[in-house]
């Protein structure tokens, strides 16, 4: 069974943009899921639709099984959605808001709830404070608070801990990882792609509007993911288009400034390593170290959306 199924989303805005075309993805009960994607793929329209906050042009989805527009009270109940922008009313309280929120969706008061929320999302001290007083980061996690409120089947998260320290971000994930294996289904956007590997077991990737994949991270990470060769350089590595067509073959990427990493079309059985490293030192001058690694979700995720880090 499937918590979420959207078939053939497509989304163009009044001015003509093309956010989405033909999104199909199915999230599995009980999953821990990652939406990836560069700026602009698309990721917060998806997720505004969802919300009810976007209107959708074509397609349709249906949450548990049930047509999401046509059954939108009762979707609503179980969906919580961590939106990016934060939005409050600047005169009410953490607690209020938390309060009004469980009304809003026809639940009946859950103080001990509530206030499990507010110390896991570390607001407890700030509760009383109104809203305006509270920091970015606070804020954030009050959004969070929110969209757990009403105890929902299925959360999504955008972007859920940009601005949120190190620390903070880790208890959050904690508490989220205990909502999934209590049963909650967990669909989350973040440019913290390290996060998403340890934390995530499905993962789908789209790239201007489009869906490039969506599976298991598992296999993703199995089949998908082969062996890279890496090349440091004493000087910061930019790819002239010249240098990027002759490598072209070995689907070259500057990683962290100073590398060169390269992996082979596993379709070519021709080319191996060496050839890579020849034609790396033919065009760029011999490195001062080079070594071949696995690929992880970070090296995937930008060899498919064909990004490299500085971009
Ligand atoms: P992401 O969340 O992955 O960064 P978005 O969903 O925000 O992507 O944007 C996808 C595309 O839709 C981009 O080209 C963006 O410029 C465009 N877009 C987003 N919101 C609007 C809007 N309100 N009006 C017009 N175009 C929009």
């Amino acid at each position: 069974m499937n918590a979420l199924e959207i078939h053939n989303l497509g989304k163009t805005y009044v001015n003509g943009n093309i956010a989405l075309e033909d999104v199909s993805l199915h999230v599995p009960k009980g999953s821990f899921f990652a939406l990836l994607g560069p700026n602009g793929a698309g990721k917060s329209t998806l997720i505004n639709i969802l919300a009810d906050t976007v209107k959708a042009s074509t397609g349709d989805v249906t949450l548990l099984g049930k047509d999401l527009w046509q059954h939108r009270a009762w979707c609503k109940r179980h969906l919580g959605v961590v939106p990016q922008e934060i939005a409050f009313d600047p005169f009410f309280s953490p607690r209020e808001i938390l309060r009004f929120s469980r009304g809003m969706y026809g639940q009946k008061a859950d103080d001990a709830w509530v206030d499990e929320l507010l110390m896991r999302l570390e607001l407890t001290q700030h509760a009383h404070k109104i809203t305006r007083q509270l920091s970015g980061g606070m804020r954030r996690r009050l959004l969070v608070a929110q969209a757990l409120v009403h105890k929902p089947k299925i959360v999504i998260l955008d972007e859920p801990t940009a601005g949120v320290d190190v620390e903070l971000r880790k208890r959050l994930w904690t508490f989220m990882r205990e909502l999934n294996a209590a049963g909650t289904t967990i669909l989350l956007t973040t440019h913290y792609l390290e996060e998403a590997e340890e934390l995530c077991n499905h993962v789908a990737i789209i790239d201007k509007g489009k869906v490039i994949t969506s599976q298991s991270m598992s296999a993703l990470l199995g089949d998908v993911a082969s062996s890279a060769l890496w090349l440091r350089y004493a000087k910061p590595v930019q790819l002239s288009d010249t240098q990027a067509q002759a490598l072209a073959d070995f689907n070259p990427r500057v990683c962290g400034e100073y590398e060169l990493c390269l992996t082979l079309n596993k379709k070519e059985s021709g080319s191996d390593f060496n050839d890579a490293y020849q034609a790396a030192v033919q065009y760029l001058g011999a490195p001062l170290d080079a070594g071949v690694r696995q690929e992880d979700l970070e090296d995937v995720f930008l060899r498919l959306t064909n990004k490299d880090e500085s971009s």
